[in-house]
């Protein structure tokens, strides 16, 4: 008798240390942050023809970035038209983008990329590489951990893009 009862009891507490366990994986897995920043209607819309999987992981990212990011003028979906005319920007001292459209098509025509800016802790835009580093390993964690996907960040090429993002 007394055996049946430390054998109930033993089972009760497997069970419940079972979904304790489950209980607080699941916290650790949809640890939420406060909402702190969102894209305003301007970014949204740049985001149009955009890789549906690209465009959720950034949604997810500027929530909690540590930086607010926003989308850049030209910096989603873009005509060979568009790129061609991104292109005719390069002048010696400043390099825009080494893809002509036509020739060499870039990511953004197939929907693949997308260009950020960051904005610093005063909400003004600042093309300093530190304020995208911290960016960029927000969004890269993002993707891997919530989306299983690593993402090609230009901020890792010996031509410096830190603003572009693209997903194979
Ligand atoms: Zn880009």
């Amino acid at each position: 008798m007394k055996l049946k009862i430390f054998i109930i009891a033993i089972i009760i507490f497997i069970v419940v240390f079972y979904f304790l366990a489950k209980k607080s994986k699941n916290t650790m897995a949809t640890k939420k942050c406060t909402l702190k920043h969102k894209f305003s209607n301007v970014s949204s819309a740049r985001l149009n023809k955009v890789n549906a999987t690209l465009v959720a992981i950034m949604k997810e990212a500027v929530k909690c970035s540590p930086f607010d990011f926003g989308i850049a003028w030209l910096g989603g979906f873009r005509t060979a038209q568009e790129q061609s005319a991104l292109f005719q920007k390069n002048t010696p001292s400043k390099w825009v983008t080494s893809k002509d459209g036509y020739i060499k098509k870039s990511k953004h025509q197939y929907g693949k990329a997308i260009d950020i800016v960051c904005y610093n802790e005063n909400g003004i835009i600042t093309w300093e590489p530190s304020c995208f580093k911290k960016v960029a390993a927000h969004i890269l964690e993002i993707a891997k951990n919530q989306f299983n996907i690593i993402l090609i960040w230009g901020g890792d090429w010996t031509k410096k893009d830190y603003g572009h993002f693209e997903i194979r």
